[in-house]
């Protein structure tokens, strides 16, 4: 075994240890029950919904035990991390209400700190040395100086002799190395790192534990010596800090975590966590292995991709605006199938239970998204749907926050034509982003009037560019803006017979040489003229909400295109 003296001369003379910390970090005084969970986020400048996923369940798990939850960022890899990664976090946070009870407010998200930070692993290499210096000195760790071409070599001639890939037994080459030979490696100041010792006797050995999803699973026994701490940086040198594996155990542990829900990817690493938590004399903490969200694609289903799916990332999300609630809602009924079929305020807040969760990754369908979307703003009121619009506009669309403002009033009666008052209120915005297609002909600013019977606008109405500009002519110089929708809608009827329209697609489909074409059509002209296209809400409804002025101005635009748009 190595001296001690020569351990300690590897760290800080002034490092505590372990028993400082334990101290400085009491078990947590919580009811009975309580669940403490965390989300660990890797600062790489990419929020997955499989991040909001998983945070959702954390939270929500943590709050329904009188738990709490934690957010701890996972930046040992400081290669992989991004500058501004952790306010993406917390945006997405902001945006899904999912802040931590307990993070740094370095981390960005304000939501204030616990009492077992710092809860930024880089903020922690201090700790992780203590437990380091603890396993070394116990013998239950080693350094090890093995190059990277030593290692490949290694690999190869493992590979020839058909046997298991690693670095373990005799194949570990510093495991059992003489500690004078260690000794002077590392007075030479030659770079290593700090390797577990994982037990002897585990060849052939499988473990089991209890996943709170999956419940009781096996598995081979972890025979590899696991680097727990990485080699220090070139110089200057950056703090030696620890692997996931070795941050995780001393992390959950100190911080009193009772369930680690994670993804599926670390169910591998079970076994090694679990000797690394012996080695430690830690409590073993409970694990949740967490399936991954899925995508359909032809003849089967893989991970959602960082790379290849544009809807793996949340700021799809907060771009097209879903709205959050939708979100959740959908995500919850993906954790929990049962909750999709509640009414989604119910379902917000019925608890997720783990061992509903299903083992194989759920589908995520951003049509089935769009539906519950549509229904769920459907039950906004138009101030609310203003609101919304407007939040989200102000980071998305900032020119549609100009218009909005420059007309709240007519932002509101367009949204209230077939959504206040209604029973079944249109369903014509399945995110913010649909509001331009949706509304923007209401706004001036927003909408080009037509110019004249020529338009290509016109041309899915199938009525000869004369005979609509002479009808919406008729049409603009009798115009009368009624209240009363039926006696509006009289004047189409009535003028559209005088320009050769049949009354009804019926009598026009027996005769379609006698007529210009049915009511239908004469209608679609006006409704081109008004809105741009042929489909959209109640004409009259629109006539009130744009008023008498507009609506002429529209119609001229396609009764006299020689003049303009202007109001003659
Ligand atoms: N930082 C790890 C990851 O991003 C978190 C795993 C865990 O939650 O333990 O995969």
């Amino acid at each position: 075994m190595l001296d001690r003296a020569v351990i300690d001369a590897l760290f800080p003379a002034d490092l505590p240890g372990p028993g400082h910390w334990e101290e400085r970090y009491p078990p947590r005084q919580l009811p009975e029950g309580a669940q403490v969970t965390r989300f660990g986020p890797s600062p790489t400048g990419f929020v997955h919904i499989g991040g909001i996923y998983v945070a959702t369940i954390d939270r929500d798990i943590a709050a329904h035990s009188g738990g709490r939850y934690l957010m701890r960022v996972e930046d040992t890899d400081q290669s992989r991390e991004v500058e501004g990664a952790l306010a993406q976090f917390a945006r997405a946070f902001d945006y899904f209400g999912l802040h931590p009870d307990e993070s740094d407010e370095s981390a960005g998200d304000g939501a204030g700190s616990g009492a077992y930070g710092p809860y930024r692993q880089s903020d922690r290499h201090r700790i992780y040395l203590s437990y380091v210096r603890e396993l070394l000195r116990q013998g239950q760790a080693y350094p090890c100086f093995a190059t990277k071409e030593e290692l490949a070599g290694i690999a190869a001639r493992q590979q020839a002799a058909k046997v298991p890939p690693g670095y373990y037994g005799s194949w570990a080459v510093w495991r059992d190395a003489g500690p004078a030979d260690v000794a002077a490696r590392l007075a030479a100041g030659g770079p290593y790192v700090v390797r577990f010792r994982a037990p002897d006797d585990t060849a052939g050995r499988r473990v089991r534990f209890t996943d709170a999803i999956r419940g009781e699973l096996e598995h081979e026994a972890n025979r590899n010596d696991a680097v727990i701490l990485k080699s220090a940086g070139q110089p200057p040198h950056s703090p030696r800090l620890p692997t996931y594996h070795f941050a995780h155990a001393v992390d959950d542990h100190l911080m009193r975590v009772t369930l680690v829900i994670r993804g599926e990817e670390w169910i591998s690493s079970v076994p090694l966590h679990r000797q690394l938590f012996d080695a430690l004399g830690f409590e073993p903490v409970r694990y949740a292995h967490i399936a991954p969200l899925m995508k359909q694609i032809p003849g089967g289903k893989r991970k959602l991709s960082k790379r290849k799916d544009s809807e793996a990332s949340v700021d799809f999300y907060l771009a097209a605006g879903y709205p959050a609630d939708a979100i959740g809602y959908y995500l919850r009924g993906l954790a929990n199938g049962r909750l999709a079929e509640l009414p989604l305020a119910e379902a917000l807040v019925t608890p997720i239970q783990l061992d509903q969760m299903g083992v194989a990754g759920p589908l995520v369908d951003l049509a089935k998204l769009e539906d519950i979307s549509a229904d769920y703003i459907a039950t906004l009121t138009s101030q609310q749907v203003f609101d919304a619009v407007r939040t989200w506009a102000t980071q998305y669309d900032p020119e549609l926050v100009t218009v909005l403002d420059a007309a709240p009033e007519l932002a509101l009666r367009a949204l209230a034509v077939e959504r206040d008052g209604v029973d079944n209120r249109r369903k014509d915005l399945r995110k913010w982003a649909d509001f331009r297609a949706a509304y923007g002909f209401f706004f001036g600013q927003l909408f080009t009037p037509l110019s004249g019977p020529a338009d290509e606008r016109l041309a899915p109405v199938g009525v000869d560019p004369g005979v609509a500009a002479s009808f919406a002519r008729d049409f603009a110089d009798g115009y009368q803006h009624l209240d009363d929708p039926q006696q509006w809608f009289s004047q189409v009827r009535e003028l559209a017979a005088k320009h050769g329209f049949a009354a009804s697609a019926r009598e026009y489909k027996q005769a379609p040489g006698a007529y210009a074409g049915s009511i239908r059509e004469a209608s679609q002209i006006i409704r081109v003229a008004l809105t741009g296209s042929t489909r959209s809400p109640d004409l009259h409804a629109i006539t009130q909400a744009l008023g008498a002025s507009e609506v002429l101005r529209r119609l001229r635009a396609l009764a006299y295109p020689l003049r303009g748009a202007q109001p003659c």
